[in-house]
């Protein structure tokens, strides 16, 4: 039978990503589709999937033997910090409903999307796969961390009883076309580039909060969409593999905005709000495990720059802006 690969969250950031992979990359190369796949873009309108009925009328429609699990209730910190108990339901409901109806329909292979604020918020640098139950996430988003966690002790659970080929991935922040653009709840790179487009639009200050001190790593959704495909082919182990470039490439918040101002051609005043919290100031990382993975499975992988992926979201924000989530 041939492969049917559902995309849970198959219109968000991510799930337009895969699709522009799997559309553009050559028929049967590494991250291209091969002969006979059908790939499914799942969208909330059709399954909400924190319904159980409609979570297996979606399986039953489709048929998947593969299920890349994106769909999840994601926000900002603000929403995150608002909604605790809405960020900890509904993605377990997400969660339990498509891993257990993947289970009962014999699904061959689910990969979940976890995030690295999974991580403890005390733990000592760098971010491993292995320290993720290791101490409480932090308390802004305990909510939706403690969510994502619990997928991976559901994947443990479904290999020990069942016997399951069940994993998860963990990126850190990502970016690129068709991500949430807006301005008061957006994740920091989509709001700064809507930001500085209006103060250019308008003739207004660029305004960025926090000192731009923080360094973060940003995987842009692109190069994020091989690392699935990748790992839904080649990876078949139910430990989690952190997605990211690596631990040293982080950026400052102040490097993103210059790189922002660039790409928009804004020529007026970039001011930084030191009365906004700046979070944390940095939390490395490692990307050792994937890279070592995928080079022993064939080439190395190479990452898009910074600037050309930030340059090409940016040219997409400008050219979508009356369709863009904003
Ligand atoms: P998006 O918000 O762009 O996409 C999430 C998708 O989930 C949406 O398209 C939405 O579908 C779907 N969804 C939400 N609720 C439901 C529901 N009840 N039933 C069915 N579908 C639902 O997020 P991303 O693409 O950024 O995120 C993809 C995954 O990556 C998520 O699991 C997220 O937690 C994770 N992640 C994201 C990071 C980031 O920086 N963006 C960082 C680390 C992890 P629709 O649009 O049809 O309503």
């Amino acid at each position: 039978m041939p492969n049917v690969i559902l995309v849970t969250g198959g219109h968000g950031l991510v799930g337009k990503a895969i699709k522009h992979v799997i559309d553009t990359e050559p028929v049967g190369s590494r991250y291209g589709r091969k002969e006979g796949e059908t790939w499914v873009f799942a969208t909330s309108k059709e399954a909400d999937l924190r319904d159980e009925a409609q979570t297996k009328a979606l399986f039953e429609k489709y048929k998947p033997t593969h299920v890349i699990h994106l769909a999840a209730l994601v926000g900002g910190l603000f929403m995150n910090m608002k909604y605790k108990l809405s960020f900890l339901r509904d993605n377990i409901l997400i969660n339990s409903n498509v891993l257990h109806t993947s289970y009962e329909t014999h699904v061959d292979k689910v990969i979940s999307c976890l995030s690295t604020c999974v991580f403890p918020a005390n733990i000592d640098p760098p971010l491993v796969e292995s320290k993720i139950h290791l101490g409480p996430p932090h308390e802004s988003n305990f909510g939706y961390a403690h969510a994502k966690r619990l997928v991976d002790i559901a994947n443990h659970a479904y290999k020990e009883e069942h016997g399951c080929n069940f994993t998860a991935a963990i990126p850190t922040n990502i970016f690129g076309p068709y991500d949430n653009f807006d301005l008061d709840d957006s994740h920091v790179i989509p709001g700064l580039i809507h930001k500085c487009y209006l103060a250019k639009k308008n003739g207004t200050p660029f305004t960025v909060a926090g000192t731009g001190n923080p360094l973060r790593q940003f995987v842009y959704s692109y190069d994020l969409a091989k690392m699935f495909i990748w790992q839904l082919r080649e990876y078949d182990d139910v430990e989690p593999i952190i997605f990211s470039v690596g631990e040293n490439e982080d950026i400052s918040i102040r490097s993103v905005a210059e790189a922002i101002v660039k790409a928009i051609g804004f020529e007026g005043e970039v001011k930084f709000d030191t009365t906004k919290a700046d979070g944390q100031y940095r939390k490395p990382a490692s990307n050792e495990k994937l890279l070592s993975l995928i080079k022993a499975g064939g080439d190395p992988f190479v990452f898009t720059p910074f600037d050309s992926a930030l340059n090409d979201t940016v040219k997409w924000f400008v050219e979508n802006y009356d369709n863009a989530r904003t």
